[in-house]
């Protein structure tokens, strides 16, 4: 039985009934929540995307027949309800907008009637998650998620706002391109009318939108989708979306300012979070030299100390290869952590094992003040003195060293202070820092490939200071590039590019490029660049990610209307599919069995 809504229109969804519309006539409609026939009155919630209402079905009221209706309703019927708005007969329900009235039916529709769905409909649900993505069309009706989708809806429409306020164009590029296979792997669609050649799918509009800067456009915007075929770790979608941007005449403290006043207005219209301005800077030597992370956690101190100076005569080995080979030993504090019992200790060594360590070395300072350690025994108690002061140590402190390359070292204790911060419960979801990492270096070596690579792409801008230093110390020239960086993770990141061609030939030269494959690859962009080509910078933001801090989620999966799991497969569509015969040979394409 599915009734028309012929001869009906919806006057309210059910939050907008309130106690202004007492005596009212309305006509709702949405999703039943629950339904409780108390013998002559039935109860029923009824649900929208803005919330729940309370309707009440009497046969006086509505009839025998609509009485009788009622008596049907299941949860997930979808129903409409034309009634009188009424101030709630029993006690008033604080937990819901609505709850100080209710509606008293006179009709009712069943709209559609709905099987028993396969997890109950409700706020926090305990449903495993491959269910829900498996249902991922029951899943987005739960409160929560709906909040969320919302509050993305939001955040996109305020950023085109404000961006258009500030001069910025939308425009949309494409995404069949040309595979340009730097960074991470492509996407490939293959082409029928050119059998053997391939489109790829944009990691970003990165080309285009340089592009658009030659063509005069001045700022551009797009709310990007952008596919990156990597190895899925545990965030990271196959597609994703960026707020992208790109600025003409412009240098790093012009793009950082816009932004921090988009970043404010977000926080400020839809969390009421007034964000501090100018967000604080920091570059990235001394985000790696205090945190041992290039997006630091500034919810919490436990800052990395370098005690290399302390240690250097201390005969225990561990300590002295490392600095022998050229590394540090740095440590942290974990404050209060001195009484952690030796069990938690080892575990941590396990933990640091996991981001390269060989080992962890640890002195735990007693409340009575005695030191218990995995090396003191190497040092003499001047010696034990001297690094317990660096590290400010006070009785029920916990010291952490880790010894090796700086590279080890500050993975290491940058992941373990993030663990022991987890541990303690200090990483409040409330509390927002951001930061801008800066000067990041321009390339990095790459041992898999033996040579330097970009950090951030291959466009971008050396600082005018270290470029004398590309060919003698390639590793210790900075880039114009920066981060935007929210309780320890990237939001975002951007660069002044390169807009001169000897200095973008010789970047080319120095990331391994013949004169001829930088051609191949980039020949479009370097020819465009040959017309006048205007200084130009910009910055990208991981929408996904923005969307998710906001809403306090821990996955961007919660703020994707249709996400992908680990393996990128959807569970509701099952893509990716084999497909037809017929196809795959329109295509040219043979798949080769296993
Ligand atoms: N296209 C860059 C990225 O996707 C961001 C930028 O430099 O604007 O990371």
């Amino acid at each position: 039985m599915a009734e028309s809504m012929l001869g009906l229109k919806r006057s309210h969804r059910c939050t907008e009934v309130t106690a202004a519309s007492i005596g009212q006539k309305v006509t709702v409609m949405g999703w039943v929540q629950k339904s409780r026939n108390k013998g002559g009155i039935i109860f029923t919630d009824l649900r929208d995307r803005s919330g729940i209402l309370q309707i009440i079905f009497e046969e006086s009221d509505c009839g025998a027949e609509a009485f009788e209706k009622a008596t049907k309703l299941r949860s997930e019927f979808v129903i409409a309800v034309v009634g009188r708005v009424e101030a709630r007969l029993g006690e008033t329900n604080q937990n819901l907008v609505t709850g100080a009235i209710e509606v008293r039916a006179e009709s009712l529709r069943i709209l559609s009637e709905s099987e028993t769905p396969p997890f109950p409909i409700e706020e926090n649900s305990r449903t495993k998650e491959e269910l829900r993505l498996k249902y991922r069309y029951l899943d987005l009706r739960r409160p929560d998620i709906q909040r969320n989708l919302i509050l993305r809806s939001k955040i996109a429409i305020l950023t085109r706002q404000f961006l258009a306020e500030e001069g910025f164009l939308e425009i949309e590029t494409p995404t069949l391109i040309k595979s340009t296979p730097e960074g991470a792997r492509d996407y490939l669609v293959p082409s029928r009318v050119h059998p053997g050649s391939f489109y790829a799918l944009p990691q970003s509009p990165q080309l285009f939108k340089q592009l658009l800067m030659c063509s005069g456009y001045d700022r551009y915007f797009q709310l990007a989708r952008c596919y990156r075929d990597e190895d899925l770790r545990a965030d990271r979608q196959p597609e994703f979306t960026q707020i992208d941007m790109e600025l003409s005449f412009v240098d790093v403290d012009d793009v950082l300012d816009v932004n921090e006043r988009l970043i404010h207005k977000l926080f400020q219209e839809l969390l009421g979070v007034d964000v501090p301005l100018p967000i604080p800077r920091m570059t990235w030597q001394e985000a790696m030299d205090r945190f041992g992370s290039d997006k630091p956690d500034l919810r919490f101190g436990m800052e990395l100390v370098n005690v290399s100076d302390v240690v250097k005569d201390v005969d225990f080995i561990v300590f002295r290869s490392a600095l022998e080979n050229g590394g540090t030993v740095r440590g942290i504090n974990a404050e209060g952590e001195g009484g952690r019992p030796r069990k938690k200790i080892d575990a941590l060594v396990e933990y640091a094992k996991g981001y390269g360590a060989k080992g962890l070395a640890w002195l735990a300072i007693h409340e009575d003040g005695e030191i218990k350690s995995s090396f003191a025994k190497f040092m003499t108690p001047e010696q034990t003195d001297a690094l317990v002061k660096a590290m400010d140590g006070k009785p029920g402190d916990l010291l952490l060293f880790a010894a090796d390359q700086n590279k080890v070292v500050w993975d290491v204790l940058g992941a373990l202070r993030l663990e022991i911060a987890r541990q303690r419960g200090l990483l409040k979801k409330d509390d927002f820092r951001f930061l801008w990492v800066t000067e990041f270096p321009l390339l990095e070596y790459s041992e898999e490939q033996g040579r330097y690579v970009a950090m951030h792409h291959p466009f971008t801008m050396p600082m005018d200071e270290d470029w004398h230093l590309i060919d003698s110390d390639p590793g210790a020239v900075r880039a114009k590039a920066y981060d935007i960086v929210l309780n320890g993770t990237e939001l975002g990141g951007g660069s002044v590019r390169i807009h001169q061609s000897d200095i973008q030939s010789k970047m080319f030269e120095v990331l391994g490029f013949t004169p001829e494959k930088a051609q191949e690859q980039f020949g479009f962009l370097l020819e465009a660049f040959r017309y006048g080509v205007p200084p130009h910078a910009g910055l990208a933001y991981g929408l996904d990610r923005v969307a998710m801090l906001m809403a306090g989620c821990d996955s961007i999966r919660e703020v994707i209307a249709f996400p992908k799991v680990k393996d990128a497969s959807c569970l509701m569509t099952e893509a990716p599919t084999p497909v037809d015969q017929k196809q795959l040979e329109e295509l040219g394409i043979r798949v080769i069995e296993e």
